[in-house]
């Protein structure tokens, strides 16, 4: 793909691509050369009026609503298997847009993307309710139906497969949608929207609308023909979006932001725990919600697997994202990159010790060292607050019940990970931690079947599986009298 060429984004709505009603654009940045990839159409609240209009429409009238459970599976179905044929196009784009190695696009995204739309294809036909045995003479049924209109509103750190942990259920349950991609990488939901004119879903179904927060995606927030809101980002801007769909009490589900205790205990296989934390915090630049941020090492163990991390750490390759070699790219953006390098400061200001990196890695492009920092109090910023970068802050425990009230005392409970040979001591700590997901001897694994979601202010529930079914349906009970 040559970058220069990347054709001006426009506006999906009712399977048309048209210019904002503005006829404003932005600049889309490729992070890891700082130059403009092409320019995007910017929605603001009037594109958003129209495409509500359209996914309203789609819904009450349209062929979708006529269409078989099993027809939905079925375009749904030709979605997952347009987007494998254009696998390789679409990691190079979302590489380019947001910085991060051509390896794991083409690895994880693109291959739990494809997976994403294959599990909801297939739950299409398999959504329905129940018959109760009520008191009386009546049959009493429940029928499980769509939500209605869906606002889905995604950020920057896996751009499509946040499209598709988004869409994949919404479209299975017959909802209509309208997507707002983050402002920063549109483009691979802008490609994904051709492919779903392509693939056959009727005009209205899936509208997409790139523009900015307070402008579109506020605008996706309050319409009232809006009938609920997914939501995944920043726990500020979640609680924003709670307030605003509250105007016409929109359902809502956030999936916001986290603080990952990461736990290796002294009984542990060394070996993978080290290979499972630098996945957990390195991933991805470490721009993941569910980053294993705080690396909670028991005392005795402490020294060496700190020293070990380092050596490992430093030969880590970063560099040009689209190198099949390079294992960490760019930050997303200047904001973010500044952001971390900030936390990095404020770390050492703080007292903590930089292990290893706490740096930028090269004078061109939003690249940044894989940091580690030890000497990290429970109270510093670095070991509270969601960095969202390729940053770790190592803390020391001495035992189980300090270390459980310390991993918890946390207002985000999305992940932890835990890493022990003791399998009785893992099972009773997982069931101790306030969090969505606990990985044991792992970090990072997902499946399109298994649930992901928050405790506490990481959110309120459950993506993936047959658990996003409920997000996006609404049961009606009906009585018949038998009399
Ligand atoms: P963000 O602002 O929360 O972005 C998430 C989405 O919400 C984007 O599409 C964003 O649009 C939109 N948005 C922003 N303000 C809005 C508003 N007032 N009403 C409706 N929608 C709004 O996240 P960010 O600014 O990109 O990143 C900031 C921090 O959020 C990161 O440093 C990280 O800590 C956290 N984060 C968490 C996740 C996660 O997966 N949990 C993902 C990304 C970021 P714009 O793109 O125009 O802002
Ligand atoms: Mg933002």
């Amino acid at each position: 793909m040559n970058p220069n060429k990347i054709k001006p984004g426009k506006l999906l709505i009712n399977n048309e691509w048209t210019n904002a009603t503005s006829g404003k654009t932005f600049d889309v940045i490729n992070p890891s050369t700082e130059t403009v990839l092409t320019q995007v159409a910017e929605a603001d609240k009037a594109d958003v009026d129209i495409a509500a209009k359209a996914a309203r429409r789609a819904f009450d009238q349209g062929p979708w609503k006529k269409m078989s459970a099993r027809d939905r599976g079925r375009i749904l179905m030709r979605l997952a298997t347009l987007v494998d044929k254009h696998r390789e196009e679409l990691a190079e784009l979302e590489t380019l847009n947001n910085g991060k190695p051509i390896s794991e696009t083409l690895n994880a995204d693109l291959p739990l993307t494809i997976e994403t739309f294959e599990y909801y294809a297939g739950l299409a036909d398999k959504i329905h309710g129940d018959t109760i045995p009520v008191s009386g003479n009546y049959l009493n049924y429940t029928l499980r139906e769509p939500a209605g209109v869906v606002g889905q509103i995604i950020p920057w750190n896996f751009p499509l497969l946040m499209a598709a942990w988004k869409l994949g259920p919404a479209l299975a349950t017959g909802c209509t949608v309208v997507l707002k991609p983050a402002e920063q990488t549109p483009l691979t939901a802008l490609r994904l929207g051709e492919l779903i004119a392509e693939a056959g879903f009727p005009a209205g179904v899936v509208n997409i609308v790139p523009g900015f927060g307070p402008t579109a995606g506020a605008a996706v927030a309050t319409h009232p023909l809006i009938d609920k809101i997914a939501f995944t980002g920043s726990t500020d801007v979640g609680k924003t979006v709670m307030k605003l769909a509250s105007e016409n009490l929109k359902r809502v589900s956030l999936e916001l932001g986290g603080k990952a205790p990461n736990i290796v205990f002294a009984d542990s296989d060394m070996d993978a725990a080290i290979l499972g934390t630098m996945q957990g915090i390195f991933f991805n630049q470490g721009e993941v919600c569910c980053a294993g941020s705080r690396l909670f090492l028991e005392d005795s163990i402490h020294d060496e697997f700190l020293s070990r991390l380092k050596t490992h750490t430093e030969k880590l390759v970063l560099g040009d994202p689209l190198d099949p070699k390079t294992q960490m790219g760019a930050q997303v953006s200047k904001e973010q990159y500044d952001k971390i390098l900030g936390f990095i400061a404020q770390g050492r200001d703080q007292g903590a010790k930089v292990v290893t990196g706490g740096s930028p890695a090269q004078p061109k492009g939003y690249f940044i060292k894989p940091t580690v920092f030890s000497e990290v109090t429970d109270t510093m910023a670095i070991a509270r607050e969601e960095i969202f970068g390729p940053v770790v802050s190592t803390l020391k425990f001495k035992d189980v019940e300090e270390l459980t009230a310390r991993a918890n005392n946390t207002i985000y409970g999305l992940s932890a990970g835990i890493w022990t040979r003791d399998i009785g001591k893992a099972h009773r700590l997982a069931r101790e931690i306030k969090a969505g997901t606990v990985w044991i001897n792992c970090y990072n694994c997902f499946d399109a079947a298994s649930p992901f979601g928050g405790f506490k202010q990481s959110g309120f529930g459950r993506e993936l599986g047959k658990h996003a079914l409920e997000l996006y349906t609404q049961v009606k009970s009906v009585w018949v009298s038998l009399d």
